[in-house]
C-alpha cells in the first residue's frame, strides 16, 4: 500500500511529488499521458511572476510571491532553465500609469520585492526597442522565465532518483474509499493509497467528483501564442506586460529561456479542455495588441503558434485542502501563477500532510541535486574535444539544426523516467524543435530510443496515445528482406 498516490504530471503533481520525496514515505504519481509536463504544463508563457499581480489575501497572491523567491535556489539544484531577465508592465497614459501604483502596493503587500516604477525614458534605456509611446512602468527585478515543461521533468527526474515511482499511461478512472484508505480504479488496474493528492489539472474537477466532492467546477480559458524566431531576440530581454485598460490585461512580449521571443495570450473560454487549437483571427489580434508595446513585430519571423487552456476554476483563486473525504487533498484551479506558485504549494501540501496526521520522516539519503545536461552546442571546442575522448556519442550529431548530440540523447533516456515517444525526448534535449521540426532526426531519434530502452520501433509514438509514427513494416520491405520500414 503507498502513502501517498499523486494524480497528475503536471509541474504541480511533479513539484508535489519532489517535495514528498525528502521524507521516508511511499509516493507514487500516475499520469495518464506518456510523459510529464504534456498538458498546461506545456504550453504557457513561462514567466516566473513578481508576485505583484494576483490579489492580496488570495492564495495565487500568497503563493506566488513566495514561489518566485524559490526559483533561484531550484535552478541551482535542478538545472532546468531559469532566467531572471526581469519584467516591465508598462503604461501608454495617465490611466494606466494609475494602475501601476495599486499594482505596487498590492505587490509590496504580497511580499514581492523587486519593484520601482520609471520612467518611459528609463524603459528604453534599458531596452532600446521597446515603444516611445510608452510613459511609466513597473519593473521588478525578480520576475524571470523559465522552460516549464523541463522544469516538470527535472522535479520528477529527481523525485524519481529520491524514491517517486512515476507510472505513464495510467489514467485514472474512479476513486472508492475503503476503510482508512483509497483504491484508485486506473486502465492499468487497482492502486491503493493511504493519501491522494488530487493534482490533475484542467480535469481536477472530474477526479474530486469521483470521491463525490463536485464543489467546483473547472472550465477551460484558452491563451493562444505565436513564437518568434531567435534572431528577434533583440527586441527585448525582459518580459514586457501591458498594464490593464478597461478591464482587459493586453498582451505580453517576452524573452523565452531560449532566446525566443514570445507574443500573447489571449484569454477566452472555450467549451472544449483539450481544444488547443489556434485560429488565424486570434493571432493576428495577439499580433497587432503586442506591437503596441515593441517598435515592430516581423511576422515573416513567426516559427510556430500554440494554445495553452488555463484550469479556471468557478471559485476564481487555487483550491488547495484536505477535503471533507478524510485523506483526499485537492490542489486545484492552479490556474496563472500556477507555474511561480508550484514549489511553494509543494512545500504547503507537504506540511498539509503533517496537519493531517502523516508521518512525515526525512529520509537522510535525500539528494536535492541533478546533473546538469552536457550540451555540445555550448561547449568550447576544447571541452567538446574532452567530453567526446570520454564518450564518442557525443561526437555524433543527431539533430543538426539544434546542434544534439546521441550522448544527449542518451543521457536524456537514462535519467529515471520511462521514455516513449520522439517528444519525451524533445522536450528533454531540444531534439527536432529546429527549423525542421523533426524532419531529419525523428527516426533518427526512435532507433536510439528503441536500442536503449528495448522497445520496438512500433511501440514508439511521437506524442501521446496512439501517435505511432511507424504502424508495421512495409510490404516492400518485408518483400525485400524483412527490414523495418
Ligand atoms: C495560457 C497560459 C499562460 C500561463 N502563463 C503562466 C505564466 O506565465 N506563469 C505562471 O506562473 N503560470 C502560468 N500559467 C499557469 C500554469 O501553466 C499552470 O498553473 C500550471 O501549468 C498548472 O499545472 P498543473 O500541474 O496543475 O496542470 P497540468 O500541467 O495540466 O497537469 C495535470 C496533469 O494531470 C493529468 N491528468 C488529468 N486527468 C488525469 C487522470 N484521470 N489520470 C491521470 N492523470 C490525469 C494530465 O494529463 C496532466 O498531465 C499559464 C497557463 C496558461 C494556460
Amino acid at each position: 500500500m503507498l502513502d501517498v498516490c499523486i494524480i497528475g504530471g503536471g509541474v504541480i503533481g511533479t513539484a508535489i511529488s519532489r517535495e514528498l520525496s525528502r521524507y521516508q514515505l511511499q509516493v507514487r504519481l500516475v499520469e495518464k499521458n506518456e510523459d510529464v509536463g504534456t498538458e498546461t504544463t506545456k504550453a504557457n508563457s513561462g514567466i516566473v511572476h513578481g508576485g505583484y499581480d494576483a490579489k492580496h489575501g488570495s492564495l495565487k497572491g500568497f503563493f506566488s510571491a513566495k514561489g518566485n523567491a524559490m526559483y533561484p535556489q531550484l535552478e541551482e539544484e535542478l538545472h532546468f532553465g531559469f532566467r531572471q531577465t526581469g519584467s516591465f508592465v508598462v503604461a501608454f497614459n495617465e490611466t494606466q500609469e494609475q494602475e501601476l501604483h495599486h499594482l505596487l502596493e498590492n505587490g509590496i503587500k504580497n511580499g514581492a520585492r523587486g519593484l520601482t516604477i520609471i520612467s518611459g525614458d528609463q524603459v528604453r534605456e534599458m531596452e532600446p526597442h521597446l515603444s516611445k509611446n510608452i510613459t511609466k512602468a513597473l519593473l521588478c527585478t525578480t520576475a524571470g522565465v523559465t522552460s516549464p515543461y523541463e522544469l516538470a521533468v527535472a522535479l520528477a527526474e529527481n523525485a524519481a532518483k529520491n524514491g517517486v515511482e512515476f507510472t505513464f499511461h495510467t489514467e485514472v478512472r474512479g476513486i472508492e474509499k475503503v476503510e482508512d484508505h483509497f483504491v484508485l480504479h486506473t486502465n492499468q488496474g487497482p492502486i491503493e493509497a493511504k493519501v491522494v493528492i488530487n493534482a490533475a489539472g484542467l480535469y481536477a474537477d472530474r477526479i474530486s467528483a469521483m470521491i463525490g466532492q463536485d464543489d467546483f467546477k473547472i472550465n477551460p480559458k484558452q491563451g493562444q501564442y505565436v513564437l518568434l524566431d531567435k534572431d528577434q531576440s533583440f527586441l527585448t530581454d525582459t518580459v514586457v506586460f501591458q498594464a490593464p485598460e478597461n478591464g482587459t490585461k493586453g498582451v505580453l512580449v517576452a524573452p523565452t529561456v531560449h532566446h525566443n521571443i514570445l507574443v500573447g495570450p489571449n484569454s477566452d473560454y472555450i467549451d472544449e479542455k483539450s481544444d488547443v487549437s489556434t485560429t488565424q483571427d486570434v493571432i493576428s489580434k495577439i499580433l497587432k495588441a503586442g506591437s503596441k508595446s515593441v517598435d515592430a513585430i516581423n511576422t515573416r519571423k513567426v516559427i510556430r503558434s500554440f494554445a495553452g487552456n488555463r484550469a479556471s476554476s468557478d471559485r476564481h483563486d487555487f483550491i488547495i485542502g484536505e477535503t471533507a473525504v478524510k485523506g483526499f487533498v485537492n490542489v486545484a484551479g492552479i490556474e496563472s501563477p500556477g507555474l511561480t506558485s508550484a514549489p511553494a504549494i509543494a512545500v504547503h501540501v507537504a506540511d498539509l500532510l503533517k496537519e493531517m496526521g502523516a508521518e512525515l520522516t526525512a529520509d537522510p539519503n535525500f539528494d536535492p541535486t541533478r546533473k546538469p545536461y552536457q550540451r555540445i552546442a555550448e561547449l568550447s571546442g576544447e571541452e567538446l574535444q574532452n567530453l567526446i575522448a570520454e564518450e564518442p556519442a557525443y561526437g555524433r550529431v543527431i539533430c543538426r539544426c539544434e546542434s544534439i548530440s546521441e550522448g544527449e540523447i542518451v543521457d536524456a533516456i537514462h535519467r529515471g523516467l520511462p521514455i516513449t515517444s520522439v517528444d519525451a525526448v524533445k522536450r528533454r534535449t531540444r531534439a527536432g524543435m529546429g527549423r525542421c521540426q523533426g524532419g531529419f532526426c525523428a527516426p533518427r531519434v526512435m532507433e536510439i530510443i528503441s536500442r536503449e530502452t528495448g522497445l520496438s520501433m512500433e511501440e514508439i509514438v511521437k506524442q501521446g496515445e496512439g501517435s505511432y509514427l511507424l504502424t508495421k513494416r512495409s510490404k516492400d520491405a518485408l518483400e525485400r528482406g524483412g527490414k523495418d520500414a
